[in-house]
């Protein structure tokens, strides 16, 4: 089975690909590995050439690669573009900082010379998803290749125009040190067991983590996951509630909702409760919902029709189970509209689940205490917005917070300057800043006695 492009908004199919043979796959991994072994022999500041070059395709080329984004996978043109720009910041702060954090590193011991090398493992594959589908591949991308990696890209099956515009932006120098592999996901196997693949970055659902952690067990290669997430977002009764409504509907409602570190459970402290979904639901009841090119729409269609039929089902057993609707619930093939839920609890999948979508899970608490122990009562563990005044006190319980990251007074969102990653069932490992360009390094003891 080929596959197949599908415009979300249009339900058009947009294009179709056909899936790699074995002889094909193995072709593109021998080819890169071929190369990689140049290219580790390379300094650092000369492998700046190839990274110069595909920020400058990236930007030169930006209205065709967000026109393909938005079609491939229906979010808001802007934000196709918006994208492509962070996608450009990153490899500026990489080429920016990457020299220094590569030096070798000189640890004082009795030898004349003690230290750590960081050397390349070789070649990386990346499993990707959809909801970004450049800035996820770069974020991964942009440090294993500094480092001196080569890698090879297996997308998500939906965005396989963007797989292969990605391999015509990274090969703009013809290294050949990267390569999308037009596979399915039953293929992944193939690739980590080969001899010439030496780890793997999955970002995804849980079940692909398992799945592809497993397999890195079973062939002994190090892997990365950064999985999916069901963040709180808290707003206690001191904060400014008119900045964080703003700073909710764009944590919760950016990329409709798809984004593994949207505020998906709203905590709100009694007082300002009634007060916080009011103000909310009056702002988005005024949007524009649909057309992703039109440039006044604020809630784009979802990726795929099936994920908006999966996300009206959690939504349909959610009210089953005591969640009321506050608003919304209005879903027409891929287009799901702004939805509120509320008086949601633990043992609904509005609480317990990652809903990916344009939904607010809310839920009335009574104090920061109670929200610390119902944020943590998830098998999730990404990150977690908090909303105050009280700013020292709330940042002096951040260590109660089984989370990749606290961020207070603002959305949780993704820096190439700040590490990036998950706990739990959010998975392991972290990307972006020194972190990235650590992720898949031999860490070298040097040892010279005399
Ligand atoms: P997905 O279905 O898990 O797919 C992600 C990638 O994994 C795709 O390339 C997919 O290929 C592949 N895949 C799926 N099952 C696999 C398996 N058994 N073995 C090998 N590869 C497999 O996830 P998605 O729907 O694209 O993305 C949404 C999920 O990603 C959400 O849970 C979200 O929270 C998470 N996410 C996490 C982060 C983060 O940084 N923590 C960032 C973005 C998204 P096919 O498309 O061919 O199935």
């Amino acid at each position: 089975m080929p596959l197949k492009s599908i415009n979300p908004f249009t339900g058009e199919e947009i294009n179709s690909y056909d899936i790699f043979s074995k002889q094909e796959m193995n072709d593109a991994i021998d080819d890169v590995a071929k190369n990689q072994k140049s290219w580790e022999l390379k300094s650092v500041k000369e492998r700046f050439k190839l990274i110069a070059a595909v920020k400058n395709h990236l930007l030169e080329n930006k209205e065709r690669f967000a026109t393909l984004m938005t079609a491939e996978m229906g979010k808001l043109k802007s934000e196709s573009i918006a994208e492509i720009e962070k996608c450009a910041l990153l490899c500026d702060y990489y080429m920016e900082v990457s020299e220094e954090m590569l030096q070798p590193e000189e640890i004082k011991t009795d030898a004349k010379y003690s230290g750590i090398d960081y050397d390349p493992l070789g070649n990386i594959l990346g499993v990707m998803p959809w909801n970004f589908p450049f800035w996820q591949v770069f974020r991964f991308a942009i440090p294993t290749l500094i480092a001196g990696n080569g890698v090879l890209l297996k997308h998500a099956s939906n965005v396989a125009g963007c797989a292969v515009a990605l391999e015509e932006i990274f090969n703009v120098t013809k290294e050949g040190v990267f390569a999308t592999l037009l596979i399915s996901a039953k293929q992944v196997e193939e690739v980590l067991a080969n001899d010439k693949v030496n780890g793997v970055s999955l970002t995804g659902s849980e079940a692909a983590g398992r799945s592809v952690a497993a397999l890195a067990g079973k062939y002994l290669k190090p892997s990365l996951l950064e999985l999916g997430g069901n963040s709180a977002f808290i707003v206690l009764n001191d904060c400014d509630i008119d900045r964080a409504v703003d700073d909710f509907i764009v944590g919760r409602y950016l990329n409709s909702g798809q984004s593994c570190v949207s505020a998906k459970r709203l905590m709100i402290q009694e007082d300002i409760h009634d007060t916080f979904l009011k103000k909310l639901k009056a702002k988005v009841q005024e949007f524009s919902t649909g057309d992703p090119n039109w440039k006044n729409t604020k809630l784009a269609p979802m990726a795929r029709k099936d994920l908006a039929e999966e996300l009206e089902a959690q939504v349909k057993e959610s009210i089953k189970k005591g969640a009321k609707l506050y608003y919304g619930n209005e879903r027409s093939g891929a287009m799901y509209k702004y939805t509120i839920l509320n008086d949601v609890a633990p043992g609904m999948p509005a609480f317990d689940e990652e809903l990916f979508g344009p939904v607010t899970a809310a839920i009335k608490v009574k104090d920061l205490d109670e929200a610390i122990a119902l944020t943590n009562n998830s098998k999730f563990g990404l990150g977690v917005s908090i909303y105050t005044s009280s700013t020292d006190a709330v940042r002096a319980r951040a260590s109660e917070f089984n989370e990749g990251a606290v961020f207070i007074n603002s959305i949780v969102k993704s820096d190439p300057r700040i590490p990036f990653g998950g706990v739990k069932n959010s998975g392991y490992g972290r990307e972006l800043a020194k972190n990235g360009l650590m992720a898949f390094v031999n860490q070298k003891t040097i040892y010279l006695k005399d």
